[in-house]
């Protein structure tokens, strides 16, 4: 008999699917936090806007020297561009990136005292900052409750059958309906690390998923020498 889908449920049921999925996570990885490197939210938040289409190690070889060169907001929103953009040149995309921070600190030190606001909507105002930079920062530096939907978010939550949606603001809040608010903040790293390890873009590692027996998602993959 052809099982029925997560989301053909009822929400209670889908409730309780969900959050025996995030307990083994949560198992599986106990503590979780971002790699990047970061000694307070500003530091967050610089390093997550630099990360954009590149890894975390390649921000974490750069942002020791930029905040050795310009410690504070106030400090960044002065530099010389071209400087900046040589500090921050490996990470790629470094002109539009150089912009996004000197634009992101002028907007920190000239509406918010230098202080990067504590709050999702004042923070979406910064100039460079989305939905997700802002959930970010707020569930990690803070602890705040904020699910910040990637592309490994998207992918794990839709094969797991707790959304079928694409848009990430509509996956983002499918995910804050079925898990409480007070785990939302240990979601994203979680399925992030997760889909880096097991649940691949094109390789999902099915044979060896401790989420199999929850997961909706077909054809699962088999051991490779099971294939061949
Ligand atoms: S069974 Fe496969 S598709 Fe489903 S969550 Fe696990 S790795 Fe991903």
């Amino acid at each position: 008999m052809a099982s029925v889908h997560p989301l053909d449920k009822p929400l209670a049921q889908q409730r309780r699917g969900a959050r025996l999925i995030l307990k083994r996570l949560s198992e599986r990885y106990p503590e979780i936090a971002t790699a990047l490197s970061y000694q307070d939210p500003w530091e967050l938040l610089v390093a997550t806007v630099l990360s954009a289409q590149t890894t975390d190690e390649n921000v974490n070889r750069v942002t020791p020297v930029l905040f050795a060169t310009w410690p504070h907001p106030e400090d960044l929103a002065t530099a010389n561009p071209e400087d900046l953009e040589e500090v921050v040149y490996s990470t790629g995309y470094y002109r539009q990136k150089t912009k996004s921070l000197l634009a992101l600190a002028a907007d920190v030190v000239d509406r918010f005292g230098g202080e990067v606001p504590r709050d999702f909507d004042d923070m979406v105002t910064l100039r460079g900052v989305g939905r997700k930079t802002a959930s970010v920062v707020l569930a990690e530096a803070w602890g705040d409750p904020a699910i910040a939907v990637d592309t490994h978010v998207n992918r794990v939550a839709n094969r797991l059958g707790l959304t079928a949606n694409s848009d990430p603001v509509k996956i983002e809040h499918d995910l804050k309906n079925l898990f409480l608010e007070n785990t939302w903040a240990g979601v994203s790293m979680r399925f992030i690390q997760f889909g880096r390890e097991v649940c691949d873009a094109r390789r999902p590692r099915c044979w060896d998923c401790p989420l199999r027996d929850r997961c909706p998602f077909e054809p699962k993959t088999r051991r490779p020498r099971e294939t061949t």
